[in-house]
This record gives structure tokens, sequence and C-alpha cells, in this order.
């Protein structure tokens, strides 16, 4: 019996045997550079310093706070991975597969006695008006 190395999920922690699990790219932020408004530059600003006066306004009004982003491959179950809607969508899709002839034939004879039942009561009346 083949063993299989036990991996923790990086998502929800959960721990399962590697078969169970699979490797999902995550985007890890790495860190954000803002660049700082600095007392020269309020000074600058004040006084009318044009590029002083670009920065400060940079930072106030324009969120320029940038995000560094690193993808890293980590292991994920498959719940979280998607991998279990996935699998779920697959098994949506062959139960909508169009019945077969047989499986018409079926439903057909099941319907039958309705069919008989209805016949008679014609039949019934039919006779009864006649
Ligand atoms: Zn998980």
């Amino acid at each position: 019996m083949a063993t299989y190395a036990i991996k923790s999920c990086n998502l929800c922690g959960i721990r399962k045997p590697q078969p169970e699990m699979e490797r999902v790219e995550k985007e890890v932020v790495t860190g954000s550079s803002k660049s700082k408004i600095t007392t020269g530059n309020v000074l600058g600003y004040a006084m009318g310093n044009k590029m002083s006066q670009n920065k400060v306004h940079r930072n106030i009004f324009a969120n320029n706070k940038r995000q560094y982003k690193r993808k890293r491959t980590v292991w994920s179950c498959f719940e979280c991975s998607g991998r279990n809607d996935r699998i779920r969508a697959e098994q949506a899709r062959v139960e909508e597969v169009p019945k077969t002839q047989a499986e018409k034939d079926v439903e057909f004879r099941e319907a039958i006695p309705g069919l008989i039942f209805i016949c008679v009561i014609v039949v019934a009346i039919m006779v009864w008006m006649a």
C-alpha cells in the first residue's frame, strides 16, 4: 500500500494526503510602496515648490499605493482550489445527457396503463352515448 506525504492546505489549513491536494498559484503581497511625504515636501508645498506640490497632491488625492505581488505555488485542498466545484459541474453536465431510446421505451411502457385507462373511459362514454 502506497503511503503519501501529508500536505496542509495553504488556504484553509486542512491536512490531507498528497493525492487529495493540488498545486495552485497564489498571489502573495510582498510589500507596498508609498512615497512618503517628508517635512521638506510640506515646507516646499507651503513655499510653492512645484515638485513638492505634485508629490503632496499625489499622496493625498491619487491613491498611488502600489502593491507588489508575487506568484507563489502552494498546496491547496480540492475544496479551496475549486476542483470540487469543477467536478460537480462535470457531473451536472453528465446528468444532462439526452435520454437514450431504451430509456424512452421504458417511459412509454410505463405510460401504457394510463393510456389504456383513457381509452376505456372514451369507449365507455361512446357506448353510453350510443
Ligand atoms: Zn483548503
